[in-house]
């Protein structure tokens, strides 16, 4: 019987065994992670579990009985230190794991701010596991200081919750303007103005210089600008690195993350990976996305490959971000658009539609399910919209999906 092994306990990874046991595989399934609790959605941990309006259960993807109960040998708390593609082993703990078929889904790490600057005070917190946000939580109260050196979705996340929650919030990016590297400048602005009608205070083209503390806790910070700040805590939401260490020292090949083939295979045709580790061809670029959606699709597209399904992984890039009583919803990817036109609604309301030439390439959609799910179809459909009718909110985008 043939077995296989699973290394990251995280969505892709518990979405892969899952596909597996559906598929209909009924050789041995080991699931490997780190962490000590069973698989669970990382979104709510910058968003209600934050807040304090989520329970600790409603995060995990499955409860433990259902790993039982499909005979998948979950380890929790458990970290692979090592493979050996020859021999087919994976070491964990003390122990020599061999496998038939391995997949990585290794995750990503934070990028953290370096000791030298004060990124080992205490609570200053990175925003990526449950244990992170777990330390943080208490942090988290009325007449708080915090300052928040990132202001890219998580920064921006972790700022609303402290704002609702009554902290007191300076936020920094040290590029031009928040959400620099993913959105336009109308999506920024919006976020800027929602934010600041919020009481954040939102400093753009300003970075940490250096965080200082007492007694080992953080308790204020220099920026760039060579103002200062009081904090009683810190959050760091400076971007992520694909977890791509044990790959590196299997000698598989890296590239911006694991490369994968259209099929999730890397370059040993026993090992794949998925999710925000892998990097995968999309279009004729090279890409690696960090989302849930492509997390579980490129993880069942895997489980089914690894059963010999020959299946070609399409991305669909969408993505979610809430804050405060905004809900944004993205479509498609923007890379490379040179024009954006706005749709605006009522309140809170708009949407920013992105082209490359003639062709819609993304949308940012506030409030809009409407807007998102339009353009969603069309950019997946290969289609495009005619910039007038998107930019004119009287007229209706529906008759649009049937051009
Ligand atoms: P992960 O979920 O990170 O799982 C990887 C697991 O592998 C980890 O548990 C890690 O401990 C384990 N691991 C790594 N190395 C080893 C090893 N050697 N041995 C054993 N275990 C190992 N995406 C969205 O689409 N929408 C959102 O709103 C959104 N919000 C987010 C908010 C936060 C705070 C964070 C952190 C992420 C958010 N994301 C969001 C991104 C999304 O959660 C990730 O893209 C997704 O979790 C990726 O899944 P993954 O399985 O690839 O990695």
């Amino acid at each position: 019987m043939s077995r296989i092994v699973v290394i990251g306990a995280g969505q892709a990874g518990a979405s892969l065994v899952a596909k597996l046991r559906s598929a209909g595989f009924e050789g041995e399934i080991t699931l490997i992670g780190s962490e000590p609790v069973p698989p669970y959605q990382r979104p709510p941990l910058s968003k209600a579990y934050l807040l304090g309006e989520m329970a600790l259960e409603r995060l995990f993807l499955r409860p433990e009985s259902f790993y039982v109960d499909q005979n998948i040998d979950l380890r929790l708390g458990q970290t692979v230190t090592a493979i050996d593609p020859v021999a087919k082993t994976v070491t964990v703990d003390d122990a020599i794991l061999s496998y038939d078929q391995l997949a990585l889904t290794t995750g990503s790490r934070p990028r953290r701010l370096p000791p030298a600057i004060g990124g080992d005070l205490d609570r200053v917190f990175e925003v990526r596991g449950l244990a992170d946000v777990d330390a943080m939580a208490p942090e988290v109260s009325d007449g708080a200081r915090a300052l928040i050196v990132g202001g890219g979705y998580i920064g921006l996340e972790a700022a609303a919750v402290c704002a609702k929650r009554g902290v007191e919030v300076v936020l920094v990016e040290m590029a031009d303007r928040i959400l620099q590297r993913v959105a336009a400048p109308e999506t920024s602005a919006y976020f800027r103005d929602l934010h600041r009608a919020h009481g954040v205070d939102i400093r753009e083209g300003v970075g940490l210089e250096t965080l200082t503390g007492t007694d080992g806790k953080v308790t204020g910070a220099t920026l760039s600008d060579g103002s200062t700040v009081a904090v009683d805590f810190v959050v760091v939401g400076v971007g992520i690195m694909p977890a791509t260490g044990l790959a590196e020292q299997a000698g598989l090949q890296i590239e911006n993350g694991i490369r994968v083939d259209a099929n999730g295979r890397t370059s040993d045709p026993s090992i794949w990976a998925a999710g925000d580790c892998a990097s995968f061809p999309y279009q004729g670029v090279r890409i690696r996305l960090e989302s849930v959606p492509n997390a579980i699709d490129q993880a069942e597209a895997v489980a089914e490959n690894m059963l010999g399904a020959g299946k070609e992984y399409v991305a669909k890039p969408w993505f979610w971000s809430d804050q405060y009583d905004v809900k944004l919803q993205i479509a498609g990817l923007n890379a490379g658009y040179d024009r954006v036109v706005t749709r605006k609604g009522d309140g809170q309301t708009a949407s920013f539609w992105y082209y490359k030439g003639d062709q819609l390439v993304a949308v940012d959609a506030m409030n809009d399910p409407r807007a998102y799910m339009i353009g969603k179809r069309l950019i997946e459909a290969g289609k495009t919209a005619d910039p007038a009718i998107v930019g004119d909110p009287e007229i209706d985008l529906k008759p649009l999906l049937k051009s």
